[in-house]
């Protein structure tokens, strides 16, 4: 048969015939790939440390995550997709100032808000999602078909300098803290200076906001580190440090400083966790942790939950050259003002043109600068496991943060993730270390550490 097709139809043929077999072939492994990351997520943790939650979470349509149309990226639908089996949703606050009444106005207005928030979405989906408190907790949802919700608390700010609040969040469930945000606390000092506060009112999403957030990005760079407060930890952060180790709440070093990184290790007497990071080593974000770092985190036990924010996996020395320029242009305008900054806040209506002339050029810096995908999510991954190893690299999206790639844009992308993993060579045992079972062995060892301390 094949002789006489030859005969017939020349080489030509041959040759198609050969690349359809090739084809078949990569479709088939392909398809193989997808049908055994399918088949792997019905049966291991799938665990995201890092999802962030709106302020009003759960309270009506739009907030909603069992709403079918809700805008999140993270709801039930997209949860039940991906076959995640345990989030971390995060209780925020953003860094304001030091003072007494501030601190205390933030701790009800965001960390408050977002954790009555959490409380509220599990007491009206009993069905569909449960509180965990525990890795047992965690094991015991999941083994109902539940999906099990875990607390990170992000940002120490609330607590201001009251030890006892760590007890009080605790018993809400928050089982992480990350030290700081960006910007400098009570407890320690971070890797950014504060944000700056985006006006009342405005939408996140408009472009008008995501320029402000270019522009106080670029101006945050231009600024550089910011100068320490405590050069690390404070006094009071190590006695928060020792604090959390006896209650078991983890540690969390995404967001803080160098100096902070290094004392927390010094001071805890369990291992650490970054909840949202990247690696230095591939793109030179502050947020990023060095080599240094991740080595020195899996040397005591730790675990770096890499995350799909698109600035922290790659930022191309060009784009942004291109991008600086661009604002400078946009900024060295006849409105007479010294930044776009200034004029944002003096004069809307010029802003408001010049804002959307400058974004209009933003679009032709992401075709040529196209924003990365899931390949260049999971080079991180690869790189801690070259440097740290492969109990040491979990994965904490930070969707409704600002984390989403092309391909790993939300959480029904996950077994995606996992197909990718086992392309590269990555075995079952090492997905369902990635995907969970590092960050739940972290969690024990905090838990084991809290019991050991409270026999003393
Ligand atoms: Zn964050």
């Amino acid at each position: 048969m094949k002789r006489a097709l030859r005969g017939y139809a020349g080489p030509v043929f041959t040759r198609l015939l050969k690349l359809s077999g090739a084809l078949l072939i990569v479709l088939t492994i392909a398809g193989d790939v997808l049908a055994q990351a399918a088949q792997l997520h019905r049966n291991l943790l799938v665990l995201d440390s890092h999802v962030d939650i709106p302020l009003d979470y759960a309270t009506d349509k739009k907030n909603d995550p069992g709403a079918y149309d809700a805008p999140l990226l993270f709801n039930f639908d997209t949860a039940g997709q991906g076959g995640y089996g345990c989030v971390f949703l995060i209780a925020y606050t953003p860094q304001g100032e030091l003072d007494g009444k501030s601190t205390a106005e933030a701790r009800f207005r965001f960390a408050g808000n977002r954790l009555d928030g959490i409380e509220r979405m599990c007491a009206e989906y009993p069905n569909r999602a449960a509180l965990a408190r525990s890795i047992s907790d965690v094991k015991r949802i999941r083994a109902g078909g539940r999906l099990a919700v875990a607390i990170g608390m992000e940002n120490g700010y609330p607590i201001g300098e009251d030890l006892s609040l760590l007890s009080h969040y605790y018993e809400r469930g928050v089982r992480y803290l990350t030290l700081t945000h960006n910007g400098h606390n009570r407890i320690a000092d971070s890797c950014n200076p504060p944000d700056r506060p985006y006006p009342s009112g405005e939408n996140p999403d408009a472009d008008a906001t995501r320029l402000l957030r270019d522009l106080y990005l670029a101006e945050a760079r231009a600024a550089g580190p910011p100068p320490p407060l405590h050069n690390g930890l404070s006094d009071f952060g190590r006695r928060v440090v020792s604090e959390m180790n006896r209650l078991g709440i983890m540690i969390d070093i995404s967001h803080t400083g160098p100096a902070t990184v290094e004392d927390a290790l010094k001071c805890s007497a369990a291992p650490l966790i970054a909840s949202h990071s990247c690696c230095r080593a591939l793109c030179d974000n502050p947020r990023n942790l060095t080599d240094e770092q991740l080595k020195a985190i899996a040397a005591r036990g730790g675990v770096v939950q890499i995350t799909a924010v698109p600035s922290f996996i790659s930022f191309p020395a060009g784009k942004h050259e291109l991008q600086e320029a661009l604002l400078g242009k946009a900024g060295a305008l006849e409105a007479g003002y010294d930044s776009l900054l200034e004029l944002y806040e003096n004069d809307r209506a010029v802003y408001d043109k010049i804002s959307s002339r400058y974004l209009a050029s933003v679009a032709e810096v992401d075709s040529l600068y196209p924003s990365p995908g899931l390949s260049e999510f999971v080079d991180h991954i690869d790189h801690v496991v070259q440097v740290a190893g492969i109990r040491h690299v979990g994965i904490g999206s930070d969707f409704d943060g600002g984390g989403a790639v092309t391909g790993f844009a939300g959480p029904a992308d996950a077994p995606a993730v996992t197909a990718e993993l086992l392309r590269r060579g990555y075995t079952p045992e090492h997905v369902r270390m990635i995907w969970g079972d590092n960050l739940m062995r972290v969690w024990g060892e905090v838990e084991d550490v809290a019991r050991k301390l409270a026999k003393k």
